[in-house]
């Protein structure tokens, strides 16, 4: 997966970018609460409602769980956690370069999961649609997943 940041502007022009961070982490189940918290920290500025908190940690858990679980299926790898504020915008996008997935609408049915042995319930992606205002899943099988989500806040 190419690492720019490719979360621009294109959706809504004319925003002006206030602020811009990158993180990369280990794929390790502990470092979903440090990517939510830290997108919360980076958020905060804006004084988001306690609800669109909670959303925007629920839908960064659920992308980078995927990254875990599916991405790299708990092993080895890397996950980048680019964010973004486009003026009241928030676009967060999580990438991973690991298994990818072969049929990306498919996936994002709800209750669609490849990982039924785990007691996946197939919610993942339509949590992260309902709780963000846009959601957009590249992938390539074999080289890796990226996900941008955007939410404004109010
Ligand atoms: P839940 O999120 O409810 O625990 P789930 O992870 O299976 O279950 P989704 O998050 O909606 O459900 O993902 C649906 C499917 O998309 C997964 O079962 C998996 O096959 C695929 N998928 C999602 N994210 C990735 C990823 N980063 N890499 C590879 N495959 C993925
Ligand atoms: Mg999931």
């Amino acid at each position: 997966m190419e690492q720019e940041l490719c979360m621009g502007d294109e959706r809504k022009p004319g925003r002006t970018l206030v602020n811009e961070m990158q993180i990369v982490f280990e794929s390790k189940p502990e470092n979903e609460a440090f990517a939510r918290t830290a997108v919360a920290a980076f958020v905060a500025p804006l004084n988001p409602t306690m609800d669109e908190l909670a959303d925007i940690k629920t839908a960064v858990s659920e992308a980078v769980t995927n990254c875990v679980i599916h991405g790299y299926e708990m092993g080895p790898g890397k996950i980048f956690l680019d964010a973004a504020l486009w003026d009241r915008d928030l676009v967060v996008a999580i990438t991973d370069e690991g298994r990818g997935i072969a049929d990306i609408s498919k996936a994002r049915e709800p209750m669609f999961t490849t990982k039924p042995e785990l007691e996946r319930s197939g919610m993942g992606f339509s949590f992260m649609e309902a709780f963000m205002d846009a959601l957009e899943v590249e992938s390539s099988p074999g080289r890796g997943t990226r996900v941008v989500m955007q939410k404004e806040i109010r």
